[in-house]
C-alpha cells in the first residue's frame, strides 16, 4: 500500500443552503465584522484572516488529487454502491494527513472550542475548521453526487477580496474542475456600497463570478442598528442595486422574526421596502433562531428583546409578500422556516398569502402540533433520522410506527418544540 501524503483542503462549513453540495474553497476565513447580534457563527474565538493565494492554490491541488484518485478507482459521479463505500475507505487509509510546518496562516485561525456555550456543542461539531482527508472526500463525493458543476467561495464576505485575486481563483480551480459552471460568494451590501465600485464589481462578473448572496436580514433601521449590522437601509439598497446593474446574480436573506415584538411591523414594512426598490433575483427566507451565547441571547435574557412567537413572524412574512412591490422569487429554502412559501411575485402572490392565512386561521392547539410535526420532518430532511435524544422526548406518543401527538400537553410540545429548532441548521 502506498501512502500518500498530504495536507486537507479547507472547506466552508458555513455557506448558503444552495451551495450545499458545492465545491467550496477558503479564500478568507470567518468574518472581519462579526458583530451581528444574532449570528453564532464565527464568535467563539474565530479571527478573521485573507489567505494567500498559494494558500488557496495548495488546497485545490490537494482537492484534484483526491478527486483524480477517486476516479482512478472507478467511482463515478451517478451513485455510490456499497463497493464503492469501500473503495473510499480504503484510499482514505492510503492518504494521511500530514501538517509537514504550520506556517504563520495556521496560527491566526486556530478556533478555542473550549470557548463555545455548552448548548452550542451540536451546533458547532458541523464546523469543519481543519478538516481531515475523510471530511475532504465526503466533500467531494457530495459534490459529484449532485451533478459536480457549483463552486462556493467562502467566508463571509468576499467582496473585500480583489476582482483578480478572485479571477486568479476561478481560473484554477475551472483547470482543475472543469466541470464546474457557476461561482458564488458571500458578501455584505455595505462592501458592495462603499468599497466596490460599479466597475469593479463589473469586473468580479468578467472574472467568472456569477452571484452574490447578501445577508440583508432587515430593511429597518432600527433593527439594523440594534443588531448591530453595521449597515443603514439605504446602503443595503445601494450595495444591492450596483450589483444587479453588474450583471451579478443578486441573492438576499431576509430575516423573519428579527424585529421581536417591538418592531415586527416595522421590520416587515422596510424589508419589503429594500426588495421593492432593489429588486433582487432571490430573497430567501430565513427565520431568527436565537442562539445560546450570542449577544441576542443576551439581549433577551435582560429583556432587551423579546422573540417573535410563529404566529407573528407568519403575520410578519404575510406583510412582507403583500407589500413587495417588483418581480422577484421569494424561497423558503432553509430549515429554519415553518411554513414551504416558494413563489415568484407579484404572479404567485395569492398563492403564497393563502398558505400562510391557513396556518393563521388554524386553532392554537393545531398550531403547536403543526409547528413540532413540521420541525420534526425538517430535521429528519437535514440530518437523515432523529436523535436518541429527540426520539425519546417522542416515544411516548409514537403507536404502530406512527407519530400521534392527540394526548401530549401543551408545555410538553412547546418544549420538544424549541429543543428539535435548537439542532436546526439555520
Ligand atoms: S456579517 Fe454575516 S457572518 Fe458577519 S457577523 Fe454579520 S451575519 Fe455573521
Amino acid at each position: 500500500m502506498t501512502t500518500i501524503s498530504m495536507r486537507p483542503a479547507e472547506i466552508c462549513s458555513i455557506r448558503p443552503p444552495t451551495e450545499n453540495f458545492s465545491l467550496t474553497f477558503r479564500l478568507t476565513r470567518n468574518c472581519y465584522w462579526n458583530k451581528c447580534k444574532f449570528c453564532p457563527v464565527y464568535k467563539f474565538g474565530s479571527k478573521f484572516s485573507k489567505r494567500p493565494m498559494q494558500s488557496v492554490r495548495r488546497d485545490i491541488q490537494n482537492l484534484k488529487i483526491l478527486n483524480d484518485l477517486l476516479d482512478g478507482a472507478g467511482i463515478r459521479a451517478g451513485g455510490l454502491d456499497e463497493h464503492g463505500y469501500h473503495k473510499i475507505k480504503s484510499l482514505i487509509e492510503e492518504i494521511e494527513d500530514s501538517f509537514p510546518d504550520r506556517d504563520s496562516e495556521d496560527r491566526h485561525h486556530t478556533t478555542d472550542r473550549e470557548a463555545f456555550p455548552e448548548e452550542l456543542s451540536w451546533f458547532f461539531q458541523w464546523f469543519k475548521e481543519t478538516p481531515t482527508i475523510e471530511d475532504n472526500m465526503n466533500h467531494l463525493i457530495q459534490w459529484r453526487l449532485n451533478s459536480a458543476f457549483t463552486c462556493f467561495l467562502g467566508d463571509a464576505d468576499n467582496l473585500v477580496l480583489k476582482p483578480d485575486f478572485i479571477g486568479e481563483v476561478i481560473e484554477a480551480v475551472r483547470e482543475a474542475f472543469p466541470t464546474i459552471q457557476r461561482f458564488t460568494i458571500y458578501g455584505r451590501t455595505r462592501t458592495a456600497a462603499e468599497i466596490r465600485t460599479l466597475p469593479e464589481l463589473s469586473e468580479y462578473r468578467r472574472v467568472g463570478l456569477d452571484r452574490v448572496h447578501f445577508g440583508v436580514e432587515s430593511g429597518s433601521d432600527t433593527v439594523l442598528k440594534f443588531i448591530q449590522k453595521g449597515v443603514s437601509k439605504q446602503q443595503q439598497i445601494d450595495g444591492l442595486i450596483k450589483t444587479r446593474e453588474s450583471g451579478l446574480s443578486c441573492s438576499v436573506y431576509v430575516m423573519p422574526g428579527l424585529g421581536g415584538t417591538d418592531w415586527s411591523q416595522e421590520h416587515a414594512r422596510e424589508t419589503a421596502d429594500v426588495i421593492s426598490q432593489a429588486s433582487p433575483d432571490y430573497v430567501r427566507l430565513r427565520t431568527l433562531c436565537v442562539f445560546p451565547g450570542t449577544p441576542l441571547w443576551n439581549a433577551q435574557k435582560n429583556g432587551d428583546f423579546t422573540e417573535s412567537d410563529d404566529t407573528t413572524t407568519v403575520r410578519e412574512i404575510r406583510d412582507m409578500i403583500e407589500q413587495i412591490d417588483t418581480e422577484t422569487e421569494l424561497l423558503s429554502d432553509s430549515a429554519s422556516n415553518l411554513l414551504p412559501i416558494n413563489g415568484v411575485l407579484p404572479r404567485d402572490r395569492d398563492a403564497m398569502i393563502l398558505i400562510a392565512d391557513q396556518y393563521l386561521d388554524l386553532p392554537e392547539r393545531e398550531k403547536r402540533v403543526f409547528a413540532l410535526e413540521s420541525r420534526i420532518n425538517a430535521f429528519m430532511g437535514q440530518y437523515g433520522g432523529l436523535t436518541q435524544d429527540i426520539y425519546r422526548s417522542i416515544a411516548p406518543y409514537v403507536k404502530d410506527g406512527t407519530v400521534d401527538f392527540t394526548d401530549m400537553p401543551d408545555n410538553e410540545i412547546e418544549k420538544s418544540t424549541v429543543f428539535v429548532r435548537s439542532k436546526l441548521m439555520p
